[in-house]
């Protein structure tokens, strides 16, 4: 395809602003290209010369090009700067010197685009320089308006990745009918050109049988949230896992063989920022895996120290010494490539292909989770997990696949600022206990608690309570409670019975969120996300009423 053909679409692209239009122009554009140069055509469209996530740079700034300009030309320096100065803009300046035929076509431009990209080292801008001014002679007014644009990295058409997958579709199918697929496949190998060949060669087989690359990174997923903890059930079921969600940086580690690379949830090459993971992911046991996990930094005594800190990390100079100044780990998450793609695994067997691989280490360790069949469980979870430092929690349907790119179910984020203001605490009776899971096996888990009824006087059970304990508190419980073999005389339960009963005795202080209406407590009501505060030196007949709490429920 001549270069001058694919500036005649950019000229008519320029001039529309309805996305429709825009779409039918480049779909003529791109079936025009042809199998073989569709590629590069797309990236040239895109005003790049190489994937986004690829190191390829052109490294020529507003100078080189006035220079490369009034070298092609025979122009003094400052001609040319004025004549940029007065159109505002490099590519009609350009255009304004150039007198070519138009005979370049798409392959040789892109191609001497990557040949400049790839001179480095002493006086490699003289030579920058003099390959672009030798493109620049030959191009057409037209073709040099968008050579120049597109050296500036400021081509500018108008148009996102994804309107180019939409212009694909149009081109190969005459309607929007592949757009899903082709995203899809985009979201798991985001390399334009490979999408565009690919279907160019071999149709929608080919795009639906596209698989990740190592080396290439597959578009992150994401999470969805949700209101309240109780949604769980509705959303993913349980079991689920409870992850810490930490406040670092996201990161995609490519190990094929020796070669590793790192890559940011934008999809930018990190590798080299972070020699220590780099180090770490190269001693994985397997030869060919993706893994993904959160970089965090940590201070002497292993707290997570806050984001801007990481942040410190991601720069070009002075790596070693701030590798030093702030180390930082890796915690793993997942494993999308195990020698094959695990993205329509659940995740479940990723999981499990990620702890054969990720032996805890200095550096490399698997993110803290625990598995829950409860949301007072998850919840539990949060309040540590928030307690020491972490951002809140990641819920992870066992069930689920990789979804590439997608903000889907499969991953939910909690985080404290999810949660209602707990604004009431409640003096309540403790009427029963629950043995615990996990790590809170052999002592309990969690408190069945009650209000008082002082009309009637009895105790009507109103929550479980679950979060705010301390490990050691926890162990203590049994002790200090009196465990009776049958439901007491005056306490009411309806839909929880708890493992063991308690004598109605002891009063513990516990915050709230909200109070709600509730089939399953004898109350009547509920309180939301109640969290253990501290024992009260009370009466049981002194605890919170039900009168106070319907009160409370109304407000
Ligand atoms: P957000 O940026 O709030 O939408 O949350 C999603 C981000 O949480 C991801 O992109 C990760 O960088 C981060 N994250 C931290 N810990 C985890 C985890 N255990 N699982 C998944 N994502 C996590």
């Amino acid at each position: 395809m001549k270069f001058s053909r694919l500036a005649t679409y950019y000229a008519q692209l320029e001039k529309t602003s309805s996305l429709l239009a825009m779409r039918r122009i480049l779909a003529r554009a791109l079936k025009e290209a042809g199998r073989n140069e569709i590629g590069m055509a797309c990236h040239l469209t895109l005003g790049e010369i190489a994937s986004q996530y690829s190191p390829v740079n052109l490294g020529m700034a507003g100078q080189t090009v006035i220079r490369a300009i009034a070298e092609a030309f025979g122009r003094e320096m400052n001609d040319v700067a004025a004549t940029a100065k007065k159109t505002g803009d490099i590519g009609l300046c350009a255009e304004a010197y150039a007198s070519g035929e138009g005979t370049l076509d798409v392959r040789t431009v892109f191609t001497a685009l990557n040949e400049i990209a790839n001179v480095h080292g002493q006086g490699s801008q003289d030579k920058k320089i003099k390959r672009f001014a030798e493109l620049l002679k030959k191009s057409s007014p037209l073709e040099a308006r968008y050579l120049a644009r597109i050296a500036l990295g400021q081509l500018r058409l108008g148009l996102a990745d994804k309107t180019l997958l939409d212009a694909l579709s149009i081109a190969f199918a005459g309607d929007n009918t592949l757009r899903e697929a082709l995203e899809h496949a985009y979201n798991i190998l985001p390399d334009i050109s490979v999408i565009a060949e690919t279907l160019a060669r071999k149709g929608r087989k080919g795009i639906e049988a596209i698989t990740p690359k190592i080396g290439t990174p597959i578009q992150m997923m994401l999470c969805q949230r949700i209101k309240t903890l109780d949604e769980i059930e509705e959303r993913c079921g349980f079991p689920v896992t409870v992850e810490t969600k930490y406040d670092g940086e996201r990161v995609q580690a490519h190990k094929d063989g020796k070669n590793v690379t790192l890559f940011s949830r934008r999809l930018e090459n990190i590798t080299h920022q972070f020699p220590e993971i780099t180090e770490a992911i190269r001693k994985l046991p397997s030869r060919r895996t993706i893994i993904e996990g959160e970089i965090i930094a940590l201070d002497k005594k292993g707290k997570i120290l806050p984001f801007q800190t990481i942040m410190q990390r991601r720069r070009k100079h002075n790596i070693a010494e701030y590798a030093r100044k702030i180390p930082v780990v890796l915690r793993a998450f997942d494993c999308l490539f195990d020698g094959k793609s695990l993205l329509r695994q659940p995740y479940e067997k990723r999981y499990a292909a990620l702890r054969k691989i990720v032996k805890d280490g200095k550096t490399l360790t698997l993110a803290e989770n625990e598995t829950c069949n409860t949301a007072p469980c998850a919840e539990s979870f949060f309040h540590t997990v928030v307690k020491e430092g972490g951002e809140g929690i990641v819920i992870k349907k066992h069930d689920g696949s990789y979804q590439a790119g997608v903000r889907g179910w499969n991953w939910i984020k909690w985080k404290p600022e999810y949660l209602p203001k707990m604004r009431d605490t409640f003096d309540l009776v403790v009427v029963g206990a629950f043995w615990g899971r996990g790590r809170r096996a052999g002592t309990f888990g969690a408190l069945l608690c009650a209000i008082y009824d002082e009309k009637k006087d009895e105790f009507l059970t109103f929550c479980k309570l679950g979060s705010g304990f301390t490990d050691e508190l926890l162990k203590k419980i049994p002790t200090m409670l009196k465990a009776v073999n049958e439901k007491p005389a005056r306490v009411l339960a309806k839909d929880i019975t708890p493992d063991v009963w308690i004598a109605p005795e002891k009063v513990v202080e516990v915050i709230g969120a909200e109070v709600t209406k509730s089939p399953m407590h004898a109350a009547g009501y509920a309180l939301r996300f109640p969290r253990f505060l501290r024992w009260r030196e009370k009466k049981a007949e002194q605890a919170t009423t039900v009168r106070e709490v319907k009160r409370m429920a109304k407000k």
